[in-house]
């Protein structure tokens, strides 16, 4: 964040101020760290700080601090209409345009609160009185550390805030393998944990509390891998029947899509998920190198994200969808077989 960001946000903050943090729909680990870490900074010096999802969060998220105070549009969508109707200052994080959050996006353009985006998409939108949009960051718990520190300098988060900024950092980098890590990431996880945040606790939450089912899951969906070697893609489905068998719950997929990309010589990857309560089939990608799924996301599947990950939508049944998937690899040959 610059220094005339930083200082405009200081001053917004200089008084009591009703604060209210969203992260997207189907927030991930990032957007809940990035959402519970501020607020647990804020709690430092504001009285009034409320995190409102729009829907349900996984549960290897549920341990982070402020986890259970955190109200649900999809609960209580009065309830979060009134936090956005009264609002001072709302942050908006880890996404770049207003209708990432599904049905609050209505409340949230008529608001009189100022916004604030802290984001690492690509494309922001200028819906924001403050934007700080970098998508060369690895995250957006990463930025909102740096936010932190343009604020207040080293050292003033607490061992709870540092915890839910390490966990955003280390699954939005993969575990710090993904290209987006750099030095700094690391050196902001490094100080994070001499906040306090305990990396090997954090990482067992996340990673090795699955349940049976879950794991069960993922058999099935590695069963269901197709591999098209000559366009070096690779992708899973799975229909609403399969998740019922497995007692799907929200979070269960995470992660899925990444063994197509763990096929030696694959540089695309989708995972296409039937969800039959909202007709329709949702959809991640994920790829190598130059070869973009966020512009594949924004020209077929109604998404977007980033370069190397990505998602999106689509209305049509689980075998239509993957058939048109399949469709557009012809075009796109040329891109895969140069990355
Ligand atoms: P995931 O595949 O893990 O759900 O998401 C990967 C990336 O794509 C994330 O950065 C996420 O914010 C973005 N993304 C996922 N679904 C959508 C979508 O429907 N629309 C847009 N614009 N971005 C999405
Ligand atoms: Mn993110």
């Amino acid at each position: 964040m610059n220094t005339e960001d930083a200082r405009t946000l200081r001053h917004w903050l200089s008084t009591p101020q009703r604060i209210l943090l969203i992260p997207h729909k189907n927030p991930d680990g990032d957007a809940m760290g990035a959402c519970l870490g501020l607020q647990q900074f804020l709690l430092g010096f504001q009285d009034d700080v409320v995190v409102a999802c729009p829907n349900e969060f996984p549960a290897f998220l549920k341990w982070m601090p402020g986890a259970a105070d955190v109200i649900l549009h999809t609960k209580d969508p009065e309830g979060v209409a009134r936090q956005i109707r009264e609002a001072d200052l709302i942050f908006t994080l880890d996404f770049n345009s207003l209708d990432r959050t599904g049905a609050m996006a209505e409340a949230l353009e008529t608001t009189r609160a100022r916004l604030v985006m802290i984001d690492h998409h690509q494309s922001p939108g200028d819906y924001a009185h403050l934007t700080y949009s970098d998508p060369k960051m690895s995250s957006t718990c990463e930025m909102v550390y740096r936010t932190i520190q343009a604020l207040e300098g080293e050292g003033k988060l607490s061992a709870d805030g540092a915890s839910c900024l390490y966990a955003g950092i280390l699954t939005d980098t993969g575990s710090f393998k993904f290209a987006s890590t750099t030095p700094e990431t690391l050196r902001v996880a490094a100080r994070l944990m001499d906040c306090g945040a305990d990396h090997v606790e954090i990482h067992r939450q996340i990673f090795d509390t699955n349940r049976p089912e879950r794991l069960r899951l993922l058999g099935i969906a590695l069963n269901n891998l197709k591999i098209l070697p000559s366009f070096r893609t690779a992708y899973i489905t799975l229909s609403q029947e399969e998740l019922d068998q497995c007692d799907f719950r929200k979070g269960d997929t995470e992660g899925f899509v990444n063994y197509g990309l763990s096929v030696d010589g694959v540089v695309l990857a989708a995972i296409f998920i039937e969800n039959r309560e909202e007709g329709i089939v949702k959809i991640s990608l994920r790829s190598r190198g130059a070869f973009s799924v966020n512009k594949m996301a924004r020209a077929h599947f109604e998404g977007g994200g980033h370069i190397n990950a990505a998602g999106g939508r689509s209305a049509e049944s689980l075998e239509e969808t993957a058939a048109r998937f399949e469709s557009l690899l012809p075009d796109y040959k040329p891109e895969l077989l140069a990355v």
